[in-house]
């Protein structure tokens, strides 16, 4: 065999493997979430349950005045969210609600100190009671929809979902704040002024830079998507990066448009 055919088996092989590898990723990616999921349901099995058309949500006693208005506002905004992500999850929705911010954070492996008031991990959302961070009670069903973090969670499961793992932080940030601009009219950090992120800090070094800044970066980018080729771009762009497509080829073939041209042309 000649050396240039040699080389020529070489590359294809390589090519091959590459190729089935990414395919590889999303291909498993839900088996391995779904051992997570597990370890989660182990930790809240003494928790209560109440259950919707849509979602299953976990509690313990103390929050159980809570139970209704989490599961109205869940249901409230599962079309809107399904709809504009096109997918609708086959079984009910685990959210899990703490009264105990710091189990929280420990079954969701978050580091100590951070606090947020929602977090996803393996397909299970979880929420802090709002007991927690509402004080004002007669507001707090008001607050607790606008400000609180049922869509927003809500929509990293279904990227989640769709995307089966294959995304940077930044695009699944942009989509949870688009969702809740489009499902309770919150634009995220307005009035907020700093240099706009590249394409290149949002992918890269999307935890080292200012938080706020960077969500903002981000839920512009999305939104500008959502204006320029619509809803359906972002769709269609999930079900790419489902399919093992890199977040650039996934954009480029929906939008035949360059993502770092699109991003920089956004001030
Ligand atoms: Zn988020």
């Amino acid at each position: 065999m000649g050396k240039k055919i040699l080389v020529l088996i070489t590359i294809i092989i390589f090519i091959f493997l590459l190729l089935v590898y990414n395919k590889a990723n999303t291909a498993f990616y839900p088996y391995v979430r779904d051992l997570g999921k597990l370890k989660l349901v182990e930790s809240v099995k003494d928790f209560k349950t109440a259950e919707s058309d849509h979602f299953i949500l976990k509690y313990s006693p103390q929050d159980e005045k809570y139970v209704p208005l989490v599961l109205h506002i869940a249901e409230k905004h599962f079309k809107g969210v399904t709809e504009d992500l096109g997918y609708v999850p086959r079984k009910k929705v685990l959210i899990i609600m703490y009264s105990d911010a710091d189990k929280m954070n420990r079954d969701f492996s978050l580091a100590k100190g951070s606090n947020a008031i929602g977090l996803y991990l393996n397909g299970v959302i979880s929420i802090q009671s709002p007991s927690l961070w509402i004080d004002d009670y007669k507001v707090l069903p008001k607050v607790f929809e606008k400000e609180g973090p049922i869509v927003h969670e809500f929509a990293h499961f279904i990227v989640d979902e769709v995307a089966k793992g294959n995304y940077p932080v930044w695009f699944t940030e942009g989509v949870a704040l688009l969702e809740e601009y489009r499902e309770n009219g919150v634009s995220w950090g307005e009035g907020i002024e700093g240099k706009p992120y590249s394409l290149e800090d949002l992918n890269y070094r999307f935890n080292e830079l200012d938080e706020v800044l960077a969500y903002k970066r981000s839920f512009e980018i999305m939104k500008a998507i959502s204006s320029k080729y619509g809803m359906e771009s972002i769709r269609e762009i999930l079900r790419l990066l489902g399919e093992g497509l890199s977040l650039d080829a996934s954009f480029r073939k929906v939008t035949g448009d360059d993502l770092k041209s699109f991003v920089d042309a956004i001030s």
